[in-house]
């Protein structure tokens, strides 16, 4: 075990009109818009990230909304992960079934394999998602007057993943980013990342039928890992390495560095450090208020912020 990874870090997907994804996340899930900033491959498209007050690791989803850029609706399927789930106290479920039965928020009630009480639901670009109930998650929620304490999102409970050779998916997850299996149930092996609390888990689930995935709108990009700091990004980098699997560089993404590689069924994963955070550019209580951009952008800000649509949240 190395014993770096700490948790999740943050899960990103490629969605579709920005104000629909700013209402969704912040207005019926509510949760903090932590930055506004844009995409750094692509400064026409923004980058939304939601969570709690500072956007703690593990608590972080992260959108770019493509509609109207060029971007195809994506397809779900293998190799790809397919719901992220957000943790909720057990005994809020009630309240969020009428907050969404009220908003005409469509939804179904589940049992998840593993004993929680779920209600799963769709984001408006069709991303799958669910809120788990769980009565032992400690993390201190954003909270709205509407959202109090005892009912607010905690964070990312964890990622599915669906991929046709499970095995080689877990290996990966125990081998190097110090899981642990917790259970199975049916075709659905559940890891703990460095623990197995909400914000550590990931669900490995074997791919039957399902058609090869492919990227679009609608569904999730890559999950990211906790990682303490850059030196030890560079110790699992060369873990990573050394196991045969192709690793990018180490690349500045303003408020972590990232490296980023494929897991053997093709899911995109990626280690992001804790520091600096998002209090990097903007102090805690402006977060999210004004679109933040890096240094090597801000010559381009006048036109950058022509290009991108106005909204309002
Ligand atoms: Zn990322």
């Amino acid at each position: 075990m190395n014993k770096l990874i700490r948790s999740l870090h943050h899960v990103t997907a490629t969605v579709t009109d920005a104000q629909q994804d700013l209402d969704f996340y912040t207005g019926l899930l509510g949760q903090r818009l932590v930055k506004k900033t844009v995409n750094f491959d692509n400064h026409h498209v923004y980058h939304f990230y939601y969570g709690n007050e500072a956007g703690t690791p593990g608590t972080i989803m992260t959108t770019f909304p493509y509609e109207g850029r060029g971007v195809r609706v994506g397809t779900k399927g293998a190799g790809q992960i397919t719901v992220t789930s957000f943790s909720v106290p057990a005994a809020a479920l009630d309240f969020w079934r009428k907050r969404f039965a009220d908003r005409g928020q469509a939804f179904e009630d589940e049992l998840s394999g593993f004993g929680e009480s779920i209600i799963r639901f769709s984001d408006p670009s069709g991303l799958e998602l669910r809120l788990v109930g769980s009565a032992r998650d400690e993390r201190v929620p954003w909270v709205l007057p509407d959202i109090g304490a005892d009912r607010a999102i905690r964070g990312i409970h964890g990622v599915t993943l669906l991929v046709r050779d499970p095995a080689h998916t877990i290996a990966v997850l125990t081998d190097l980013l110090d899981g642990a299996v917790i259970g199975t149930s049916g075709g659905t092996t559940r890891v703990g990342i460095n623990g197995d609390a909400p914000g550590q888990i990931v669900e490995v689930t074997l791919a039957t039928n399902e058609s090869a995935a492919v990227n679009g709108l609608g569904t999730v990009h890559h999950v990211a890992f906790a990682i303490g700091n850059g030196e030890q990004q560079l110790e699992i980098r060369d873990q990573i390495t050394r196991r045969g699997l192709h690793v990018t560089e180490v690349m500045d993404r303003q408020y972590f560095t990232s490296i980023y590689f494929r897991e053997p069924n093709g899911v995109l994963f990626e280690v992001a450090t804790v520091p600096p955070g998002f209090t990097a550019d903007e102090d805690l209580r402006d977060l999210g208020t004004a679109l933040k951009l890096p240094s090597w952008e801000e010559p381009n800000r006048a036109a950058i912020e022509a290009g991108l649509p106005v909204v309002t949240y």
